[in-house]
């Protein structure tokens, strides 16, 4: 069983509590690692150590490029890593390595992005109304703290490393108390690809506990948190206390929308995959299906074929297709949702239930939940379930669509299926959501901002825009009156 450190100031040291922590394969329930129980102690080691890097240190001062260069290097290594990652990530998630695959691509593609862009964003010569010359630079926060969640730990970890690190920044990374271990991998090859001690820090540890004293921490200038809105709701209070600027990416409910002139045979398979895909826990989860009366009847015949055609199995094995939940205690609130969607009138039609098969027996397995005759005030319509459970509702017109799509506290992604361009944009307009998608269930794409409105958060990912949430603005006016 491999043993990790902290990684803190480019050394991997014990937990001052001198404390372990067993990691476990969700698949089977064996224990995988152990990590290093942090405690707040060492968040503030780690926010000391980011700090000295940050006000001491090369990485604000070297040039755009060689700051590139250098983040180029980290993209090369987790590709040279590519498949030590995956197998890590499906191991300590559940997820099946195909989309463990997608995700350490991801990973990689979100260095070489900003790397790209690191050299090509700046400030701007504004043309003021006073004799004088307005420059603005952009320049680095200082101190970030990233806290990540445990569904997505390698792509979420590194599209907020890749763009503080881009605009110089520092970072004391939390992963999800679960999921620590690609995290602590790509800080040992960011010292490898010669990034300098103390830019990346990773503390491993109880989530609450360490969260909060990241958030705490005075040395801390910005937070990045994705997670529930719930806990998002107490960090942006906490960082209230000294202003620190919060990005907040939180919980979803996305609706599904398909027209009766979608094009079905692209429409069904990815109605499936929108909501099972890493057995649901996506906040991008398409975990409402709308459908236009006149095709809801077939539709639900082929996704019900669907649904019981899917191969759960061993995270590794190269046919699975649904691997575990994250764990037991989230299987059993998945469950409690499943209970609650048939006791509130909704019509179970296929999974739901747990496998007795006999090599999945010691893993938190579901078996994927379709439900039908849903109605928008129903718990499975409004709550964030985070497993593979489908809710079906049909709707009459176009403004009932959107109505019921927006029926929900949440807004961060979501689908429209059409052959008709203006209905499709007129919908992807009216529908209250952060991202969304026509004839597509994808959600991110890295190029473009990633982010919600509503409870499901504040601020973005990706894309360029979230360069701004990584740097500030500065306005200097030089005077030219003779
Ligand atoms: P969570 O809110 O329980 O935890 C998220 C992170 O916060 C973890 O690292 C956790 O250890 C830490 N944390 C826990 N308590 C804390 C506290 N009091 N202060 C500071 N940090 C604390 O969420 P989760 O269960 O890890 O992840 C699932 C949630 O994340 C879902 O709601 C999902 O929708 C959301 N999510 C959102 C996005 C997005 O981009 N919008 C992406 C992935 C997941």
């Amino acid at each position: 069983m491999l043993k990790h450190k902290l990684i803190i100031d480019g050394n991997q040291i014990p937990a001052t509590s001198g404390q372990e922590a067993t990691i476990f394969n969700p698949a089977n329930g064996k224990p995988l690692a152990s990590v290093q129980e942090g405690g707040t102690e060492d968040i503030d080691r780690a926010a000391q150590a980011a700090h000295r890097a940050f006000r001491e240190g090369p990485w604000r001062r070297i040039t755009t490029r060689e700051r590139g260069r250098l983040l180029i290097h980290l993209s090369n290594l987790i590709r040279d890593h590519a498949e030590e990652l995956s197998r890590l990530e499906s191991q300590n998630v559940g997820k099946p390595i195909r989309e463990s695959r997608d995700e350490v691509n991801l990973a990689a593609d979100c260095f070489q992005f900003y790397a790209g862009a690191v050299d090509k964003v700046g400030g701007q010569n504004a043309p003021i109304a006073a004799p004088g010359v307005g420059i603005t630079f952009r320049e680095p926060i200082g101190v970030c703290g990233l806290i990540v969640p445990w569904n997505f730990p390698i792509a979420i970890s590194c599209w907020k490393i890749a763009p503080a690190l881009a605009m110089g920044n520092t970072v004391v990374v939390k992963p999800a108390s679960q999921t620590p271990l690609t995290a602590l991998r790509i800080a040992e090859l960011a010292l490898e690809a010669g990034i300098p001690s103390g830019v990346l820090n990773v503390v491993t540890g109880p989530g609450s506990r360490l969260g909060e004293a990241l958030v705490r921490n005075p040395l801390v200038r910005k937070i990045s948190f994705t997670g529930s809105t719930e806990v998002g709701r107490s960090v942006m209070k906490l960082a209230a206390d000294d202003i620190k600027r919060v990005t907040l990416e939180l919980g979803g409910k996305s609706a599904n929308v398909v027209f009766a002139d979608a094009d079905l045979d692209k429409a069904v398979p990815s109605a499936v995959w929108s909501v099972l895909a890493n057995a649901g826990q996506d906040c991008c989860a398409r975990s409402r299906l709308l459908l236009e009366q006149s095709i809801a009847e077939e539709f639900l015949s082929r996704l019900i074929e669907q649904f019981k055609k899917v191969r759960l199995g061993d995270p590794l094995d190269e046919k699975t297709e649904l691997g575990p939940l994250i764990s037991h205690a989230h299987r059993t609130r998945v469950m409690s949702y499943v209970e609650a969607g048939s006791s509130e009138g909704a019509k179970l039609l296929c999974g739901g239930d747990i496998p007795n098969d006999q090599a999945l027996s010691q893993g938190s397995y579901v078996r994927p939940a379709l439900f039908s005759d849903v109605k928008p005030n129903m718990r499975i319509a409004q709550e964030e379930i985070f497993g593979p459970v489908l809710a079906v509702m049909s709707f009459t017109s176009e403004q009932e669509a959107i109505e019921f799509a927006n029926a929900s506290m949440y807004g961060l992604s979501g689908s429209v299926w059409t052959c008709d361009i203006g209905r499709a944009l007129r919908v992807a307009k009216a529908i209250e959501t952060g991202v969304i998608s026509v004839n597509s269930g994808h959600s991110v794409h890295l190029e473009m901002p990633f982010g919600g409105v509503k409870l499901s958060g504040v601020g973005r990912e990706l894309g360029l825009a979230v360069l701004d949430h990584y740097s500030e603005w500065k306005s200097v006016f030089i005077n030219t009156q003779a």
